[in-house]
């Protein structure tokens, strides 16, 4: 089988080299086509970043593995990403986020283990960036939420939380304020919960959920969110986890899914070979079970585990008494523990 793989920008080449010398060492049976795409295109002149041979491959073939993408500056231009989602329709962003033995936190201190997984609408609201400047002091932004698009979203949630053997699926909103437009993401909420009665649906305002997700983390399982709701809580569980080099991520679509991490370009760090690859590699373990290919992703998966567990880290994480690896000798450990 053939896939797509976009490196991306700043740490992107890198850590992509890392992971996929680690399915090759493991031989996972993918080829894979590099394709054209990110802000050195948006550079060479191809405004949506992509060029259109990468655009007709990944249609082509329904799976792409990303790196991160930088997002050039400047009034008019649009995020590569948003692009990308949006042109194929990627309605649904699953991000999990899980207690890593080895990535310590004050929760895995605590024997507090964390296993939530957030479903974010991934196309609508106002990610749309339908704004503009109504006078020089005032602007304004249109927010889109639609029902055909909730229903998709949330089904998709609630089938995913059967399939993880979830007890508790949460919807957060904010629809004591946003009645109409949170209001109608709720009310889809319930009605896709009448099709699923062995799964206990609840809801909360996302204030609410913040606290209480930084309290008691464990009693959530899988939350469903509009977009700019839902890109926030991510992150903030990105943090109780140990960081956005632990957040992988899966851009579900009806024809094409694209797989990347949570973090960006990491700019800061570029170029230095010293990036965390475990992000991109959890979600490309997420794209082999998405494919079947559930042996490599189990096998590639404990020999992760391992390697956190008997201490080795990156600059961004771990014991800092003890010396970090480079993103290259973090993969090759990985690849030794197989
Ligand atoms: P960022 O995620 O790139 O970096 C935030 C901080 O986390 C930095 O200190 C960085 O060094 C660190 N970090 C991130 N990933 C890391 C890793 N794998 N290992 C070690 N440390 C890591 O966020 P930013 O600086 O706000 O964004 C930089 C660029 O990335 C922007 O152009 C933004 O638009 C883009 N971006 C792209 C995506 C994507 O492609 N999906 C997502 C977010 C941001």
């Amino acid at each position: 089988m053939k896939i797509a793989v976009a490196k991306g920008d700043g740490i992107g080449p890198e850590i992509m080299d890392a992971v996929l010398s680690i399915f090759n060492a493991n031989n996972v049976p993918l080829e894979y086509e590099i394709v054209e795409m990110g802000k050195w295109v948006f550079d060479k002149g191809f405004n949506n970043g992509m060029t259109p041979e990468a655009k007709q491959t990944i249609e082509n073939l329904g799976l792409l593995y990303k790196g991160p993408m930088e997002t050039p500056k400047g009034k008019g231009v649009k995020s590569i990403n948003v692009t990308a989602r949006k042109t194929w329709n990627t309605y649904a962003n699953k991000r999990d986020f899980q207690t890593l033995h080895g990535v310590d936190t004050v929760f895995s201190k605590a024997g507090i283990p964390i296993n939530i997984t957030v479903v974010r609408e991934n196309i609508e609201d106002t990610y749309g960036g339908i704004e503009h400047m109504l006078t020089h002091d005032v602007a304004l932004s249109r927010r889109f939420i639609t029902r055909p698009g909730s229903m998709q979203v949330i089904r998709y949630a609630f089938e995913m939380a059967r399939q993880k053997n979830a007890k508790r699926i949460t919807c957060g909103h904010k629809a004591n304020i946003m009645k109409i437009t949170d209001g109608l993401f709720l009310e889809c909420f319930y009605e896709v919960a009448k099709e699923y009665p062995d799964l206990k649906a609840d809801d909360i305002i996302v204030d609410d959920l913040c606290m209480k997700l930084v309290t008691r983390p464990d009693n959530f399982d899988v939350v469903v969110l509009t977009n700019l709701q839902g890109d926030i809580v991510s992150d903030l569980c990105a943090g109780l986890v140990g960081g956005l080099g632990f957040a992988p991520s899966a851009n579900i679509g009806d024809h094409i899914s694209i797989f990347e991490a949570v973090h960006g370009t990491a700019p800061d760090i570029a170029g230095k070979n010293i990036a965390n690859p475990t992000a991109l590699l959890l979600s490309g373990l997420a794209m082999l079970r998405h494919v079947g290919l559930t042996e490599n992703a189990a096998i590639i998966e404990n020999a992760l585990l391992y390697t956190l567990e008997n201490g080795v880290h990156t600059g961004d994480f771990g014991d800092k008494s003890t010396p970090a690896v480079n993103t290259t000798q973090f993969a090759e450990a990985i690849i030794s523990n197989f």
